[in-house]
């Protein structure tokens, strides 16, 4: 399948659907995670650290207070599409004849989006759902909080609306996984994209290159395994070391490395000539929105500058997308 660009972005992706950008409001929706609750775990996979990458979750962590989500998504689109910087800063919040112009995602993206009842689940997604501007959903979770009442609510959304699962892996190696106190095996994420199949909804993989004690090699293995899965998309993210997280401890005894950004650059690099041409790359870099709770690496490029460096080394290598699976 050709392959628009180096790569397939996600806003080809949804150029080719919607005919116009789509934009990602990142929501706080109260969830919690099984893997922090006592459920399987308390300390929760070794790297993470909610509030690094998500505003609101930050929001939750130091004034203890979640908004309600039309609150997070009228607020988002009104700092993004409210007219003259004056009008925004005398209504921080938008005045009720506002009516966003764009299209966006409902992006669940804090904690673990589908652990809770199905009427819980139903109550929140359609909150947003029903608000102007709200085409679909995208959901953030874990392969092992899918239940076949879950999907079945989310195939219904898919029929009016456009639908995501973003569901983390980090990696295909259960050595790996179990290193990181994931709580399920690659087996269960297979098992949870094969059960999407079908349904109207996309299922994206998110993984993580530079995990502890894993190779190069590995982690172009972790996209081979996933190129046979009925997989739609794919965020790839680099190692960080955030404070007060378990892997930082690991990091001050000196007892993990992180890549640097070449390596880095080589890696996905690797994986995307690897990585089957029709996979939407949703994302190639992390960034964090709070610097300060970033200890390692000490390399931070934006996320344009990083795909530029990315078009750059595939463009000198003659390469793109599914450039291996072709010859
Ligand atoms: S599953 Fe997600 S939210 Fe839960 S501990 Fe792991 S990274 Fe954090």
């Amino acid at each position: 399948m050709p392959v628009p660009g180096w790569y397939y972005r996600l806003s080809s992706f949804f150029r080719e659907n919607f005919g116009e950008k789509i934009y990602k409001i990142p929501l706080d929706a109260g969830f919690s995670c099984p893997n922090r609750d006592g459920t399987l775990s308390t300390g929760g996979c070794i790297f993470c650290y909610n509030p690094s990458f998500s505003p609101a979750s930050l929001e939750r962590e130091t004034k203890g207070e979640i908004k309600s989500l039309s609150e997070q998504i009228r607020s988002f689109q009104w700092r993004s599409e409210g007219g003259k910087k004056r009008l925004r800063e005398q209504f921080s919040f938008p005045p009720d004849n506002f009516i966003p112009r764009r299209k966006y995602l409902a992006y669940f993206q804090s904690y673990t989006n589908t652990y809770g009842d199905v009427k819980t689940l139903r109550r929140k997604y359609e909150e947003a759902l029903f608000l102007p501007g709200i085409i679909g959903l995208s959901i953030g979770t874990r392969p092992d909080c899918l239940s076949s009442e879950i999907l079945n609510l989310l195939e219904s959304f898919s029929r009016d609306y456009h639908v995501w699962l973003e569901i983390g892996l980090q990696s295909s190696h259960n050595r790996t996984l179990e290193r990181i106190n994931r709580g399920h095996t690659f087996e269960q994420f297979a098992a949870a994209v094969k059960a999407t199949e079908g349904r109207g909804i996309y299922t994206c993989a998110h993984i993580i290159n530079g995990l502890p004690g894993e190779n190069r090699a590995e982690m172009l293995e972790t996209i081979q395994r996933m190129n046979v899965l009925p997989v739609q998309g794919i965020k790839f993210h680099q190692l960080q070391v955030l404070q007060g997280t378990p892997l930082a401890q690991l990091y001050f005894r000196g007892e993990i490395g992180v890549l640097t950004e070449e390596d880095y650059l080589g890696i996905v690099s690797d994986q995307l000539e690897i990585l089957r041409g029709d996979i939407v790359v949703h994302r190639l870099l992390n960034e964090v929105t709070n610097r300060e709770l970033l200890l390692a690496p000490q390399w931070q490029d934006s996320r344009t500058g990083f795909s530029r460096h990315v078009e750059d080394e595939l463009k000198s290598r003659g390469t793109f997308q599914g450039y291996s699976l072709q010859q």
